[in-house]
């Protein structure tokens, strides 16, 4: 069972620790231990949304993030637990699994509903809440190579954030994901993720939403899209990388990246939170296999984006979204990288350059212990 520790940095942000064991959980219930000593500055105001007349989607604007920590040194790593030297983020000697509220946050830390009849020129706070997720204490890694009982943790600190952040005020889509690799735009080595909760419904999120709801009503309730997804892709095997009881991983028919899988729970769950305790155990041995199968793609870690999509908080749309894992790298070959060019970036027109069952084929077979597994 995962032990739930909540206290506060010294600018008033949230961090919750989240321990597998009572010696961990009691070190961050001493108070006086791992009091934030730190200084800082408080917190700046919550940034702007602007209404894209154009499309009808929301940007955030927060300049502030220009100034946010880029690359730091190992010893200044903000992610590792404090020491005399490295006043960081998370002010204990060590930690499990801990989340806080990002202080270069896009969204947030006001909270409250965007307004319903937006136009060109609409501006309004960008509402919500981002927060850091550090996977372990440990300064490299990434989810993959973290133990399974920490990868444990860290899917129950998943779930008590997504339940947690749904019911703020406001709140239309918790997104948990991990990205990975300089190439995608990380920042900080430290092994970590985030969770953004938007004030409005993502527009790819909304996209997927609809058609999900779309299938639901054509089969009268009795289906939702992504369950018959599931079973057709199980029947036919020739994308499907890991079948377990609980989830299955496969290479999407219609993949977009040249390197994409889907990982579905097989029973119809709305978010993570909504998965039951032998669900989070398979999980974790699924994801960790094929974080490791990607892994032996290549000679050296591709970078990817994991992302994962959970039903909007909408009572329409919810019933008919089932919760799924999309991990998509832009790794093309040993060498190269794809890049969103016109097609893409200008019209959300992909172009794939491989098959989906190609993949898929060269997942099944990267199986066994490679160089780069050895101790
Ligand atoms: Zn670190």
């Amino acid at each position: 069972m995962t032990l739930v520790t909540p206290t506060r940095l010294s600018d008033g942000r949230e961090l919750i620790y989240f321990d597998a064991t009572a010696q961990a959980a009691a070190l961050h219930r001493d108070h006086s231990a791992v009091a934030d000593t730190r200084d800082l500055p408080a917190r700046g105001a919550t940034g702007d949304a602007r209404f894209d007349a154009l499309t009808g989607e929301w940007v955030a604007v927060a300049a502030h993030r220009q100034s946010r920590t880029h690359l730091p040194p190992a010893d200044q790593c903000p992610l590792c637990p404090t020491t005399a030297g490295n006043l960081s983020e998370i002010p204990a000697p060590d930690y499990e699994v801990v989340v806080f509220e990002n202080r270069f946050s896009s969204f947030g830390p006001s909270l409250g509903a965007l307004p319903a009849d937006a136009g060109w020129g609409t501006t309004a706070p960008a509402h919500g809440r981002c927060e850091v997720v550090a996977f372990d204490s440990a300064h490299e890694g990434s989810f993959g190579s973290l133990a399974p009982e920490r990868a444990r943790t860290v899917i129950d600190a998943w779930a008590h954030r997504t339940e947690a952040l749904s019911a703020l005020d406001g709140i239309r889509q918790v997104f948990c994901f991990e990205n990975r690799g300089a190439d995608i735009g990380v920042t900080l080595l430290h092994p970590h993720g985030q969770i953004y909760a938007y004030p409005f419904i993502p527009p790819r999120s909304a996209v997927m939403a609809r058609a999900a709801r779309a299938h639901f009503d054509a089969t009268d309730g009795r289906e939702t899209l992504l369950a018959g997804m599931l079973k057709a892709e199980r029947d036919s095997g020739e994308r499907m990388i890991i079948e377990g009881k609980h989830f299955s991983a496969f290479v999407p028919f219609a993949a977009r990246w040249p390197l994409e899988v889907h990982l579905v729970p097989h029973r119809q769950v709305a978010d993570l939170a909504a998965l039951t305790d032998p669900e989070r155990d398979e999980l974790t041995t699924v994801y960790l296999d094929l974080l490791g199968r990607v892994d032996r793609l290549y000679s050296t870690p591709s970078p990817y984006i994991a992302a994962w999509h959970q039903a909007p908080l909408d009572p329409l749309l919810r019933p008919a979204s089932r919760l799924h894992l999309q991990l998509t790298s832009p790794r093309r070959a040993e060498d190269k990288l794809k890049f969103l060019a016109g097609s893409e970036a200008a019209m959300g027109a992909f172009i794939n350059d491989t098959t989906p069952e190609l993949v898929a084929d060269n997942l099944r077979n990267a199986v066994g212990t490679t160089a780069k597994d050895l101790p």
